[in-house]
């Protein structure tokens, strides 16, 4: 997958981000304008429509309605000042308008003036260019009957340039904010999205080979840990790789081996000049290198089926029946090479392993133990308990091992005296298997060796403790 076929998650969030703010913003928005306009509406409206009721009053009380007496009426009233008041009668007619070009209008039909002539208050008002212009009429009621209405109008410069100037800067303030929103959501998903295609860039790098790469996320956040964590994996990744690779180069050079001596000796029995008691010890030989090899792939598929069983069955198992079970076994063997077995088995404790793999520990250890003895040696298994840990010994009076292989013994095909052991039938893999049932039963493998005089391997165990219920 090449990294420019996906669509990127930076404009996705990006796109999110500037969608959800500017949702808030227009609300914010719209909400503190409708604020704004309601409460200089309530002001507006209460200061109209008192200011009409004012000369409603005064008309109200005249014996006359006419131009002459209402314009008096009106002018008595000092806080009127309005723009324009309208006075009709109960059909509209006007009586008085304070507008000199509108006088000659017989009739008012506001809409307003309709209303307040069907006995109700009215005020509205709008904002247009910079000017806040409000109409309020209401009706004039003499000794309980309509006789007409009062309409007024304002146009009040100062609060429209004000309504208008919040409106203005509430609209600059929030294209400001979304501007740099937009730049802080871009900023932010390209700084989020750059981080994540690092480590997609790593993978890329780690999946054609480099296991030497490393991701550096920096920061402290979760993309930091998920970087930590991808490394680790890759370390293991490459550990693991470096041991397949290992493995597959030690087995097919410990494979050529038996195979090139399996050719040689089959060329030459192919050499016509060969008398039959040579071609029989030769046939006899390839035998043998058949049946190591066999044994060598017997022993690697324990090994691989081990490693990739780590999930572990097992159940408590005693260790002396199984030391007794391979002690009848390797007698036969031990007894040809003159070897004395013997068994101390007073300490046994539980465990906690499966009785199979407990055999193969204490027969691959028994096996060497009398593989690399002397003759007329001895082989010892003993058990032992120390606080919470099982101990199981198996000790010889064999060659030894030298200082330089001790710590080498545990690893695959690793053999000290390869003549000696492709003698005895030796693959390197015994130890391998040992060491690898030990620890995944949570044990623990030690060996001691003098050169000449003896090798003592211990394992330990946790100890089984059983509840007993009284
Ligand atoms: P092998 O099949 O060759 O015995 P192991 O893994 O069992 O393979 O042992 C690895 C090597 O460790 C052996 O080749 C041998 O050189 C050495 N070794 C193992 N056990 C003993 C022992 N008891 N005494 C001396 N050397 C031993």
């Amino acid at each position: 997958m090449s990294l420019i076929q996906y669509k990127s998650t930076h404009f996705r969030f990006a796109v999110t981000y500037i969608v959800i703010t500017f949702a808030v913003l227009l609300f914010l928005n719209i909400y503190s304008s409708k604020t704004n306009q309601a409460i200089f509406y309530n002001g507006k409206q209460t200061s109209m429509l008192e200011r009409c009721y004012l000369a409603a009053t005064e008309i109200s009380d005249l014996q006359v309605m006419n131009e002459k007496t209402v314009s008096d009426a009106l002018s008595g009233i000092s806080s009127l000042r309005v723009s324009r008041v309208i006075v009709t009668d109960e059909a509209a007619k006007i009586i008085y308008d304070s507008s000199a070009t509108a006088r000659d209008n017989t009739y008012a039909v506001f809409p307003e003036i309709i209303e307040a002539l069907s006995v109700n208050d009215v005020f509205s008002w709008k904002c247009s260019d910079g000017t806040m212009v409000s109409k309020a009429a209401i009706p004039i009621v003499s000794y309980g009957s309509l006789i007409g209405c009062v309409y007024m109008t304002e146009y009040d410069v100062q609060q429209g340039a004000l309504i208008q100037s919040l409106q203005v800067n509430t609209f600059y303030i929030t294209m400001a904010l979304e501007a740099i929103l937009i730049l802080f959501s871009i900023l932010f998903s390209k700084t989020f999205t750059a981080r994540v295609r690092k480590i997609m860039v790593s993978m890329r790098i780690i999946r054609e080979g480099d296991y030497s790469h490393r991701v550096s996320m920096g920061g402290n956040d979760e993309l930091t840990v998920l970087g930590e964590e991808f490394n680790d994996l890759v370390e293991r990744l490459r550990t693991s790789e470096n041991k397949r690779r290992q493995f597959v180069s030690d087995a097919s050079h410990e494979l050529k081996t038996p195979l090139a001596s399996i050719k040689l000796l089959s060329d030459s029995i192919l050499q016509n000049d060969m008398d039959m008691d040579t071609a029989r010890e030769f046939v006899e030989d390839i035998g043998n290198e058949a049946e190591r090899l066999n044994r060598m792939s017997q022993k690697l598929l324990t090994l691989s089926y081990i490693e990739d069983h780590m999930d572990n069955d097992f159940e408590i198992t005693y260790m002396a029946p199984t030391v007794e079970r391979v002690a009848r076994m390797v007698s036969a063997i031990a007894g040809k090479n003159g070897i004395k077995i013997e068994t101390d088995l007073k300490n046994d404790s539980p465990i906690l392993i499966l009785e199979d793999d407990l055999y193969q520990i204490i027969f691959n250890l028994a096996e060497n133990g009398i593989k690399y003895n002397t003759p007329g040696g001895k082989l010892t298994i003993s058990l032992g308990r120390q606080e919470e840990t099982a101990i199981l010994k198996v000790e010889d009076t064999g060659v030894g091992i030298p200082e330089d292989s001790v710590g080498h013994i545990f690893e695959r095909f690793y053999r000290v005296d390869k003549a000696r052991s492709r003698q005895t039938g030796g693959s390197g893999l015994g130890l391998s298997i040992v060491r690898n049932i030990v620890e995944r039963n949570n044990g623990q493998i030690f060996v001691t060796s003098t050169l000449g005089q003896g090798t003592t391997f211990t394992v330990h165990f946790p100890i089984f403790e059983t509840e007993v219920e009284l």
